[in-house]
């Protein structure tokens, strides 16, 4: 009977999902880190999200896995802290990263966590590597000059490049 395989499906539907896992990836100390820092800067939002990342004008994005949380939290708030909001051209990138992450030493002494030198250096050293990418010639692969945000000069082709 048709009108009864409706309702069965009705009543399917009606079947509340399975409830996700609702306990937190985060350690019991991460959490209460994330905590005191929510309340210490009220004026920015921590969410969870893909990926390490300050969102201007103030959320800042946080990973829920353990390795390296306080630091690389604290990493984000620097920039949400300096107020990185824009950067034009990569090697005002570089710079700006360098800055986080002396703004990040700061605040690791004021939240008592331990600073990590090599992770700062092993970060640093993907933005150097990223901005050497970017400023390569595309017909003969040498390094090219910044000239503006938006062009690249080669100094072996002679001619002005538009970045990518
Ligand atoms: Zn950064
Ligand atoms: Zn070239």
């Amino acid at each position: 009977m048709p009108a009864s395989i409706f309702s069965d499906n009705v009543r399917e539907q009606k079947t509340p999902p399975r409830l996700p896992d609702a306990t937190s990836p985060l350690s019991e100390k991460n959490l209460a880190f994330l905590d005191n820092l929510k309340s210490a800067y009220p004026n920015f939002s921590f969410k969870p999200g893909r990926k390490f990342l300050f969102r201007p004008p103030k959320s800042i994005f946080y990973l829920e896995s353990n390795e390296n949380f306080r630091l690389l939290l604290l990493h984000e708030l620097a920039h949400a802290l300096l107020g990185h909001f824009t950067f034009n051209r990569s090697l005002e990138r570089l710079t700006i990263e360098r800055d986080a992450w002396a703004k990040t030493r700061e605040l690791c002494e004021t939240h008592g966590v331990t600073f990590d030198e090599s992770l700062a250096e092993t970060e640093l050293d993907t933005y150097r590597d990223w901005v050497h990418q970017k400023t390569l010639c595309k017909t003969c692969g040498a390094t090219c000059l910044e000239i503006s945000s938006e062009s690249l000069f080669c100094p072996f082709c002679q001619k002005i490049i538009k970045r990518s």
